[in-house]
C-alpha cells in the first residue's frame, strides 16, 4: 500500500494552507532547493561545458523520459522530456499528419484546452494545405471517427469538469479506420492510472508542472509507441533528433530506431534538477492506489459541499470512474467566491464563465484538508464573504 503520510511530509506547502489547485501547479517538493542548488553548486559552476558528458546532461531527456514512463505505461526508451506541451502538441500532430498523408482532417473536441486547438490552427494555416480541424460536443467525437480522419487529437481528462474520454475506444476506433491518435496526458499523467502501452495509443504528450509537481515552465514530454519510432517524421527537426548531432551535417537525418528524434534542441537542464527531485516523490507511489485515494476524497468533497452549499452545482461527471482527479463545481457568483476561499487559504481555481474548480491530489491532501475546505466554502456562502469588493477585481491570471 502506498503511504501517503509519507508522500505529504515530501511537500513544502505554506502552514495553514489547504492546495487544491495541484491539478495546474504542483505544489512544491521539499528536495527542490537542494536539487537546485546541486545543479547549481556541483554542475554549472565546476562542470561548465563538461557538463554535457560529465553529468550525462545530453541523455537527461531520455532518463527523465524513463522515469515519467512509468507512471503512463510507457516501456524504456519511448517518452522524451523537453520543451512545452503546447510545442509537443503541435510536432506530435503535424508527425502524425505526415503518417497518414491522403487524409486532411484532424478531430478533436469543443471542449479540449484551447492551446491544443490555436495549435493545430496555426499548424494548418502553415501547411495550407486544405487541413480542417473538426472540434465536436466531446460525446461525439467516437461517433466523429471515420475514413476521412487523419489525426484524432483528444485531452483525455477535460480541463474544466474533469471528464474522462474513454481513450481505449477512441483508440481502437481510430485504428479501426487507419486514423493516428495524439493523446494529451496533461491532465491523466500522474491523476489517474494510463497504460499508452496497452491501449496500443501511438503518440501522447503531457506536461510535468500540473500532476507531476515539477514547477512552473517545467519540461512537456512526448511518448512514440516503438511500432512508429522508425517510420515517424519528428516535424521540428532539431538538432537534438540528428542522428549525428556533432556531425553538424547540413541535411537532416533523424536519429534512426530511437525517441531521441523527437527532441528539438537544448533542453532546460535547469529545470531537469527540479524535474528529477519532483519524480523522486513517485518512487514508491501505486497508481492505483492513487486512483483509490483520489476517488474516496473526491466523493468526499462533493457530499460534503453538496450538504453544505446551496446553489452549487456539481460540473463533471457523477460516477467518479468517468472522471479524472479534479472536482469542479459551477455557482454564478463563481469568481469572487474563488477569491474568497484563497482568502482565506483554501486555493483552488476558477475557470470561465462560472466554474470553481479543485485538484484532489492525495500525495499531499488528505481528509481533514477536505473537510476544512467544504466548512470554508459553507462558511463563505453563508455569510456572503464573497461580495465583498475586494472579490470583485479580476487578475490577468485566474
Ligand atoms: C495545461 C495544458 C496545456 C498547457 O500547455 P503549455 O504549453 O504547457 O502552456 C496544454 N494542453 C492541455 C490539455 C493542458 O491541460
Amino acid at each position: 500500500m502506498t503511504d501517503f503520510t509519507k508522500t505529504r511530509a515530501m511537500f513544502d506547502i505554506p502552514e495553514g494552507m489547504i492546495y487544491l489547485n495541484g491539478n495546474s501547479l504542483g505544489p512544491m517538493p521539499k528536495a527542490a532547493p537542494d536539487a537546485m542548488m546541486g545543479f547549481l553548486n556541483d554542475e554549472w559552476r565546476t562542470e561548465l561545458i563538461k557538463g554535457w558528458n560529465t553529468k550525462n546532461w545530453f541523455m537527461q531527456t531520455n532518463t527523465l523520459g524513463d522515469r515519467i514512463g512509468r507512471l503512463i505505461g510507457a516501456g524504456a526508451g519511448t517518452t522524451v522530456v523537453g520543451d512545452t506541451l503546447s510545442i509537443k502538441v503541435f510536432q506530435a500532430v503535424a508527425s502524425g499528419l505526415a503518417l497518414v498523408p491522403d487524409r486532411k482532417v484532424i478531430l478533436s473536441d469543443n471542449g479540449n484546452f484551447p492551446t491544443d486547438l490555436y495549435m493545430v490552427e496555426g499548424l494548418m494555416n502553415l501547411k495550407d494545405a486544405g487541413y480542417e480541424l473538426r472540434i465536436p460536443d466531446p460525446e461525439d467525437v467516437l461517433a466523429g471517427i471515420n475514413d476521412d480522419v487523419a489525426v484524432v487529437m483528444v485531452t483525455e481528462v477535460d480541463y474544466r469538469t474533469g471528464r474522462k474520454h474513454d481513450m481505449k475506444a477512441i483508440i481502437d476506433k481510430a485504428h479501426a479506420h487507419g486514423a493516428v491518435v495524439v493523446w494529451d496526458l496533461a491532465h491523466s499523467a500522474g491523476a489517474i492510472p494510463v497504460d499508452v502501452t496497452g491501449t496500443d495509443a501511438d503518440f501522447a504528450v503531457g506536461c510535468t508542472y500540473k500532476f507531476l509537481n515539477a514547477g512552473p515552465g517545467a519540461p512537456a514530454f512526448i511518448y512514440v509507441a516503438p511500432r512508429l519510432i522508425d517510420v515517424v517524421q519528428p516535424a521540428l527537426s532539431g538538432w537534438f533528433a540528428h542522428e549525428a548531432p556533432f556531425a553538424f551535417d547540413t541535411d537532416f537525418r533523424p536519429m534512426p530506431g530511437k525517441i531521441e528524434r523527437m527532441r528539438i534542441g537544448t533542453p532546460s537542464i535547469a529545470s531537469f534538477s527540479l524535474l528529477s527531485a519532483a519524480l523522486d516523490v513517485w518512487d514508491d507511489v501505486d497508481m492505483n492506489d492513487l486512483r483509490a485515494r483520489s476517488i474516496e476524497l473526491a466523493e468526499l468533497f462533493i457530499r460534503e459541499v453538496e450538504a453544505r452549499c446551496p446553489g452549487v452545482v456539481l460540473a463533471g461527471p457523477r460516477d467518479p470512474h468517468e472522471r479524472g482527479s479534479h472536482v469542479s463545481f459551477r455557482f454564478e457568483h463563481g469568481y469572487p467566491c474563488m477569491q474568497a476561499l484563497i482568502a482565506a487559504g483554501v486555493i483552488g481555481d476558477f475557470r470561465a464563465p462560472d466554474i470553481m474548480r479543485f485538484g484532489i491530489t492525495p500525495l499531499f491532501i488528505d481528509e481533514n484538508d477536505i473537510l476544512k475546505a467544504a466548512e470554508t466554502l459553507a462558511e463563505i456562502l453563508k455569510k456572503e464573504i464573497w461580495k465583498e469588493e475586494r472579490f470583485q477585481v479580476r487578475s490577468k491570471v485566474t
